[in-house]
C-alpha cells in the first residue's frame, strides 16, 4: 500500500513529454523541504490531512486502465522514499510506461522507463540516479541557481547530453530578470539547456479532474494560481 495525496487524469506539462496524456500518482511525503515547494500538501505540517488515503498497486493500476494515459507519472513529495517496485510492475502489466519525478537524493526502489530528474540543494542527488537521469529539471529560484546545478550535476557524472530544462521557480514566473537570465544562458550555450515552463498550471489541466488535491504552494500566492 502507499499514501497518496491525490491522482489524477490529465496531460505532462512539462519536459520532453510535454502535451501528452499521462495519468498522476502523487505520493505522501518528503524530507527535501524545499522552502517554495509547490506541493507542501504533501509534507508540510501545516498541511498535513488528518487521515492519509493509502492504495495498492492493485486498486491504481486498474484505475489507470480505465483511461487512454500513454503513460504514468509517479511524483510527490519524494516518492522514492517509497518502495515503488510493486506498482511498477503492476503498471507494466497493462502495458503503461512509469516515468519517475524525483529530486535523486534517495535510491530507486522500482524499474521506470524515464526518470526527470529535479536536484535541489537542501538534499543533493545520489551520483547513480544522476548518472541514470533522463531528463534534468533546474528550478531558477534566483540568478546563480543555474551555475551552482550546472556544477553539482557536472560533479555527480551527468552524462552531458541529457537535456537541461530551465525552469523560473513559478512564484518567480513573472520576473523578467529570472527569465532574460534563462534566455541568455540558453542563446549562450546551446545544447543541452532547454527553456522549461509548467504549461498545466496556466491549463489548469490538473484542477479538471475532481481527486485532484488544490494546489499548496510556499513562497507564492494561491489565489493566483503559484
Ligand atoms: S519541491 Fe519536491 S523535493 Fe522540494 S520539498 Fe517539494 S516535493 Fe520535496
Amino acid at each position: 500500500m502507499l499514501p497518496i495525496h491525490e491522482q489524477f487524469y490529465t496531460f505532462q506539462g512539462e519536459g520532453v513529454h510535454a502535451g501528452r496524456a499521462a495519468y498522476f500518482i502523487r505520493t505522501f511525503g518528503c524530507p527535501v523541504h524545499c522552502p517554495w515547494c509547490d506541493s507542501a500538501g504533501t509534507w508540510h505540517p501545516d498541511y498535513i490531512p488528518e487521515k492519509i488515503q493509502k492504495y495498492s498497486s492493485e486498486q491504481l493500476k486498474n484505475t489507470v486502465a480505465e483511461t487512454a494515459a500513454e503513460f504514468v507519472v509517479i511524483t510527490g513529495g519524494e516518492p522514492t522514499i517509497h518502495n515503488l517496485r510493486p506498482l511498477c510492475d503492476a503498471l507494466h502489466s497493462i502495458d503503461r510506461p512509469v516515468h519517475l519525478e524525483t529530486s535523486g537524493a534517495f535510491p530507486i526502489k522500482g524499474d521506470v522507463d524515464w526518470i526527470t530528474l529535479s536536484p535541489k540543494r537542501w538534499k543533493q542527488p545520489l551520483a547513480e540516479n544522476v548518472q541514470a537521469a533522463s531528463e534534468f529539471k533546474i528550478i531558477v529560484d534566483h540568478l546563480d541557481a543555474i551555475e551552482e546545478y550546472n556544477s553539482m550535476l557536472q560533479e555527480l557524472g551527468a552524462n552531458l547530453a541529457t537535456p537541461i530544462w530551465l525552469h523560473p521557480e513559478w512564484s518567480q514566473h513573472r520576473d523578467q530578470a529570472l527569465l532574460d537570465h534563462i534566455t541568455e544562458w540558453i542563446k549562450t550555450k546551446g545544447a543541452p539547456y532547454r527553456a522549461g515552463w509548467q504549461m498545466h498550471k496556466n491549463y489548469a489541466a490538473d484542477l479538471r479532474d475532481p481527486r485532484s488535491a488544490p494546489a499548496v504552494p510556499l513562497g507564492g500566492k494561491p489565489e493566483q494560481g503559484f
